[in-house]
């Protein structure tokens, strides 16, 4: 899958896919808030949240590569720890 993002970004760049990114999100928040108002499905919910994580791995593979480490993955791993901790 990772390879997938990577083939993606480099076929059409990171500028453009961090737009694609930003247009992605923006369609989850919109289907979020027309699920809430029973406006359409849970199978459109899921579609944009699908659309979002395939964008965010683009977005990853763009930062890190910037970072020349794995700093998304750095961050993640923080986070997660950091909110386990809340939750004992
Ligand atoms: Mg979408």
């Amino acid at each position: 899958m990772k390879e997938i993002a990577k083939k993606a970004v480099e076929e059409w760049g990171a500028e453009v896919q961090t737009k694609m990114a930003i247009e992605e999100m923006a369609e989850l928040i919109v289907a979020l808030n027309h699920y809430d108002r029973g406006r359409i499905t849970l199978e459109e919910v899921a579609s944009e949240i699908a659309d979002v994580k395939i964008m965010m791995e683009q977005l990853e593979y763009i930062i890190d590569k910037k970072a020349e480490k794995e700093l998304v993955r750095e961050q993640e791993k923080y986070k997660k720890s950091r909110l386990a901790k809340m939750l004992e």
